[in-house]
C-alpha cells in the first residue's frame, strides 16, 4: 500500500482488526520512510455499479469518491472514522442488494442524506444545502467531484455562481 504523504511502497501494518459490525478489516499503517501514519480498510465487493447520471451518461461506481464526499459534509464533527466507514458500508450495501446493476445518481443522493441525517445533524443539513443548491442545475455525480477536489466547507462557502449565460 502506497504511503499516501511521501509515495513510499513499503508501508507497514502494525495493527489489524475488524470493524465493529465485522464489515470491513481496519489496518493502521506506518511509513517507514517518513513516519507517516493511516489506515486502510478492506471490505468484501459484492457485484460491480454503474451509475446513470442526469445526462444518461454511465460511470462505474466509485466508493472513494462517494466516502469523500460524506468526510467533507463531516469535516470537523466529533463522528469517528468506524462510523463512517459502517455508513458508507451500509450505502454501499444497499446499492448492491437493490437487484440493479445500474443506479441513478440522485437515488445515491438520497441514501446519503438518509444517512447523514441519522449520524449528525450538521453535516446533514451541510451536504442537503450544498445537494440541493446543485441538484436542479447540475449533475451529482459533479457535485461528488466537485466536494472531493477542493477544501472549502460547504457550510461557509457562498453558493456558487450559476452559469445561466
Ligand atoms: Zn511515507
Amino acid at each position: 500500500m502506497r504511503c499516501p504523504y511521501c509515495g513510499s511502497l513499503d508501508t507497514q501494518v502494525k495493527d489489524s482488526r475488524p470493524t465493529d459490525d465485522h464489515a470491513s478489516i481496519r489496518r493502521r499503517r506506518v511509513c517507514p520512510d517518513c513516519g507517516g501514519r493511516f489506515t486502510t480498510f478492506e471490505r468484501v465487493q459484492l457485484r460491480e455499479l454503474t451509475v446513470v447520471k442526469r445526462s444518461g451518461r454511465r460511470t462505474a461506481f466509485d466508493r472513494d469518491k462517494l466516502q469523500t464526499s460524506i468526510e467533507v459534509a463531516l469535516r470537523k464533527r466529533p463522528v469517528a472514522p468506524e462510523r463512517i466507514e459502517r455508513m458508507v458500508n451500509g450505502i454501499v450495501r444497499q446499492l448492491e442488494s437493490s437487484g440493479e446493476g445500474e443506479i441513478q445518481s440522485s437515488a445515491i443522493g438520497e441514501l446519503v442524506m438518509e444517512g447523514l441525517k441519522s449520524l449528525d445533524d450538521v453535516a446533514y443539513v451541510r451536504f442537503a444545502s450544498v445537494y440541493r443548491n446543485f441538484r436542479e442545475a447540475r449533475d451529482f455525480e459533479e457535485l461528488l467531484g466537485q466536494l472531493g477536489g477542493d477544501d472549502i466547507e460547504p457550510a461557509t462557502k457562498p453558493a456558487p455562481a450559476r452559469d445561466d449565460a
